[in-house]
């Protein structure tokens, strides 16, 4: 869970998906005259240590590795290609489940008694990638409860931040309507006006 989830009231089942999703920022639009900075915070692998152990994601002596590292950015990219298009306009893309599906079998879960007496779904491996698995178990959660359906990406281009959708009917399109939709609103009219 981080400031950011918090303040996009991000439930908590979904909180580190969220952020991984995230540590891709790729927006790069002009507000109030200062064009937004890019940035990944896993740019190398000691990034993704510091991501990991900052959630408590990473287990004493677990140690984030080449392999780990890449495995994290292909399971990172290939969420956000599904996450991409919105359940509400069909099926998810066919292309984009199967390398989801390859991505995802590096991080095999199992089912855990927890001693509350629930179950949940527990990582299988014990290095590193232990802690990428608990995130991916939030995606099969989420999958579930019908909490996943409302995290989507921004609609503009110029964004394609990963956002949780909380209006009622679950159709938003832009992570701030105040900032994506306006900008993408005030465009389309411009456009309509030249064309006139
Ligand atoms: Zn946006």
């Amino acid at each position: 869970m981080s400031e950011e989830s918090r303040r996009f009231k991000v439930p908590d089942e979904l909180a580190d998906l969220y952020d991984f999703a995230n540590t891709l920022d790729l927006r790069h639009f002009t507000h109030h005259g200062v064009v937004h900075p890019q940035g990944d915070e896993l740019a190398d692998a000691a990034g993704l240590g510091a991501w990991m152990s900052q959630r408590g994601l990473l287990a004493a002596g677990a140690k984030v590795t080449g392999a780990t590292f890449e495995a994290a950015l292909r399971l990172r990219a290939c969420l956000r290609d599904y996450l991409q298009r919105d359940p509400a306009e069909g099926a998810r893309n066919k292309d984009a489940v199967r390398s989801l599906n390859e991505a995802l079998r590096l991080f095999p879960l199992t089912i855990e008694a927890r001693s509350g007496g629930t179950m949940g779904l527990g990582a299988v491996r014990e290095d590193a990638l232990a802690g990428l698995s608990l995130v991916v178990a939030q995606l099969y959660d989420g999958s579930r409860n019908g909490t996943l359906d409302r995290l989507k990406m921004c609609a503009s281009d110029e964004c394609r931040r990963v956002f949780f959708d909380r209006s009622k009917p679950a159709t938003r399109r832009w992570c701030m309507s105040t900032l994506c939709g306006n900008r993408i609103k005030t465009r389309n009219y411009r456009a309509r006006l030249r064309a006139d």
